[in-house]
């Protein structure tokens, strides 16, 4: 297995992003992020005059380029209270494998449990999903309503 050639981005990128190395959402290496998750994951704001690293490119018709920045050259957001550093983790911490994520977790509908975007998590899910909506007597109220029981 050969590693890949690194793909730069083309002129129409845009101003300050040709030439730069180039990946797609999926890919991009650990340590680097947008402007908007600088924000959203790691408490950051773009340090003055901070210039991109890489681009991130979307797939799809209307390809876009965004611009990608060292999260360890931005500049840290003022502290959480403790309320809010604990709502903070509590949002990212997944119920499942216990791991604090980048992004808060989607919440499963039927037990209100936060899980992370990770497969082997969601895979165990449905069924102690089943389980506790029986516990609860959702699910046998749902069923007597399609069975007319
Ligand atoms: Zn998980």
């Amino acid at each position: 297995m050969t590693t890949p050639e690194p793909r730069y981005a083309p002129a129409a990128a845009g101003e300050g992003l040709a030439g730069l190395a180039y990946y797609l959402s999926d890919q991009i290496p650990a340590g680097m992020d947008t402007d908007t998750h600088l924000g959203k994951r790691h408490r950051r704001v773009l340090a003055d005059g901070q210039l991109p690293v890489a681009v991130q490119r979307n797939r799809g018709p209307g390809r876009s380029w965004i611009p990608l920045y060292l999260v360890a050259a931005a500049v840290p957001m003022p502290l959480l209270t403790p309320a809010q550093q604990a709502r903070w983790d509590e949002v990212r911490l997944c119920s499942r494998c216990r791991e604090l994520q980048l992004d808060p977790c989607p919440v499963n509908r039927r037990t209100g449990k936060r899980i992370c975007g990770r497969a082997k998590c969601w895979a165990a899910e449905p069924a102690t999903a089943v389980a506790e909506a029986m516990n609860s007597g959702e699910l046998q109220a749902e069923l007597r309503q399609v069975t007319g029981g």
